[in-house]
């Protein structure tokens, strides 16, 4: 892992803290004689903590959509704008370079609606034709649009997939199908299960960098 900047604040306190301020800088606070070296290692033990409270501040500071004309909405890694239109039926259709909304309230339904439609559509075939390949069948497939995952597989080999997903890059949606399949072989995150990862999509780090860095994009429904 590649050490944040952060900030050091010395006093005469006895153990260390981590902090991360409203501008997402971390703060350490340490005792006046702990050495750097052990600094640092706390923080690297604590990397995954970090990154966990800088995405939670990453998406609080993104605005909720206002499904307004000319607002913009992800799908397969691009954004289009929407164009809100008069109709006696609430809808939301693509048609390849806009959405076209008529909804009687502020549009978060159809929105949910349409990008369900299109993850089914668009991402289980993929599933299929993955698990199909390699052999790693499942049991059942669920979609839901949670907050913090993007998909799971259960013990008895059920899998989730958030499908809020179907606003990334195809290549990642991928990535977060053949992570799910791989569990179906290894439950858990060893160096086998990464290999497997590898072995069906080598380019994965890519991916998995996009959800890291884009992904609170995704949940701005
Ligand atoms: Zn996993």
């Amino acid at each position: 892992m590649k050490l944040p900047y952060y900030q050091l604040i010395r006093s005469k306190r006895k153990t260390l803290s981590l902090q991360i301020n409203r501008s997402g800088e971390l703060l350490v606070r340490a005792p006046q004689q702990l050495s750097v070296k052990k600094i640092e290692a706390f923080i690297r033990e604590k990397s995954a903590w970090i990154e966990k409270k800088t995405q939670t501040l990453r998406e609080n500071a993104q605005p909720k959509p206002t499904y307004l004309n000319g607002e913009v909405f992800l799908y397969l890694g691009n954004y289009y704008p929407l164009i809100r239109e008069q109709a006696p039926k609430n809808k939301l259709e693509f048609e390849g370079k806009v959405f076209k909304l008529s909804s009687a309230d502020n549009g978060s339904t159809e929105f949910h609606r349409w990008y369900k439609a299109s993850f089914k559509k668009i991402a289980l075939p993929r599933l299929d034709y993955y698990a199909d390949l390699h052999q790693l069948n499942y049991q059942k497939v669920r979609l839901k649009s949670q907050k913090t995952l993007w998909g799971s597989c259960s013990s008895a080999n059920n899998i989730n997939l958030n499908y809020l997903l179907i606003g990334a890059p195809i290549s990642v949606i991928d990535y977060v199908i053949v992570h799910e399949l791989a569990h179906i072989k290894h439950k858990n995150h060893s160096k086998v299960f990464w290999q497997l990862v590898a072995f069906i999509l080598p380019e994965y780090k890519t991916e998995k960098q996009w959800l890291k860095d884009h992904g609170h994009k995704l949940h701005n429904l």
